[in-house]
């Protein structure tokens, strides 16, 4: 059964929208100093072509503005966001200077009249406001109520803030409440999503290394989206960005929200296998973003004949391993034989041919 999303407004960030109504975009964020402009800018390339949506920067100082209109300039089109905090005329120069979104904290930015204009630059330049709360951020009113950073108590900080720019009229804002913990970020996100419309920006932050961050984001973020919330995702990793961008797709996948990829389904192995599955499945594996397809397909590499084509029925295409060869099957249907060194190959060929 398909996920029913919930239903958000739409907010346009540089050339795409973030909302109900269009695919879940995946972001990730630079750990170089913005400063490092032309670091900055080769990256930004690079995790464009990994196929991140929008990258965001931190901006400690004026001199890390520049990075936007540069990055601009050599051919990032992806929409990059301003990481603001404590200062609001930095959020003011990036709104002038290039930025597609601004990220505050309105918790740290200081008074509401500096917060009000950082709204009125956003809305002269036609900017959204991402509104990131976190644990370690919640005012002391909030957190004296609560006692610690729980569920509740983020969601109020955040349903909060997003009253402070409604104050002001401004509506384009996405919202984000992070934790470390997967289990207190699905149930703020949960809170908030019955409280407003605004399309949330969903991960788990300081997640971990990459294994570990991986599982506590797909669990944060997949519990989430399975709820039908979200609709932008951070994985935050201790590891190059494009492992985010790698991890954040995979989740999507393995939640449904795969586009027209490929589903890979393959079996964990067993006494019965006669084939070097686990090294099929991971030459498979390098090659499968380099596959042509036009449409979601499931693709399943299974270790034996004996259960492979049953176990193998729901995909649209796989193989069953023998000795020193393997069964092509469609559809639970076996097409022909394979030898074992063309597998990969003929496999790829039938999926493209599909
Ligand atoms: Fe074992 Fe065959 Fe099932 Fe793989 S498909 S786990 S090899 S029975």
């Amino acid at each position: 059964m398909q996920i029913k999303r919930r239903k958000t407004r739409q907010i346009k960030v540089g050339k795409l929208f973030i909302g109900s109504e269009q695919p879940i975009s995946v972001q990730s964020m630079s750990a170089i100093p913005a400063s490092k402009v032309d670091k900055c800018v080769s990256q930004a390339l690079e995790m464009q072509a990994a196929g991140c949506d929008i990258f965001r920067f931190a901006v400690p100082n004026m001199e890390a503005v520049k990075v936007f209109e540069a990055a601009k300039s050599a051919g990032v089109t992806m929409p990059l966001v301003a990481d603001i905090h404590f200062d609001h005329r930095l959020a003011l120069e990036c709104a002038y200077g290039g930025a597609d979104k601004i990220r505050i904290n309105p918790g740290n930015i200081g008074s509401d009249d500096k917060v009000r204009e950082v709204v009125k630059a956003c809305r002269a330049n036609g900017l959204p406001i991402r509104i990131g709360v976190n644990s370690g951020s919640l005012e002391k009113e909030i957190l004296a109520k609560y006692g610690s950073p729980t569920p509740q108590a983020l969601a109020e900080s955040a349903m909060y803030h997003a009253r402070l720019l409604e104050k002001f009229d401004f509506y384009d804002t996405v919202i984000s409440i992070k934790s470390s913990n997967s289990k207190n970020v699905v149930e703020a996100n949960r809170i908030l999503a019955e409280k407003c419309d605004y399309p949330l920006h969903i991960g788990v932050t300081e997640a971990g290394s990459l294994n570990t961050g991986i599982l506590k984001s797909a669990v944060g973020i997949g519990a989430l989206l399975m709820d039908g919330i979200g609709d932008t995702v951070r994985v935050s990793l201790t590891a190059d960005p494009k492992e985010e961008i790698k991890a954040a797709r995979d989740i999507l996948k393995a939640v449904g929200y795969g586009g027209n990829g490929i589903n890979l389904v393959s079996c964990p192995t067993c006494g019965r296998t006669q084939i070097d599955l686990v090294s099929l499945v991971s030459e498979f594996e390098k090659r499968i973003d380099g596959i042509k397809v036009t449409r979601p397909i499931t693709v399943a590499l299974m270790g034996c004949a004996v259960n492979g084509p049953g176990e193998a029925r729901e995909a649209d295409i796989g193989i069953a391993g023998g000795k020193g060869e393997a069964l092509l099957i469609k559809k639970g249907q076996i097409i022909r034989k394979i030898p074992e060194d063309k597998i990969i190959e003929e496999l790829i060929e039938a999926i493209e041919n599909l």
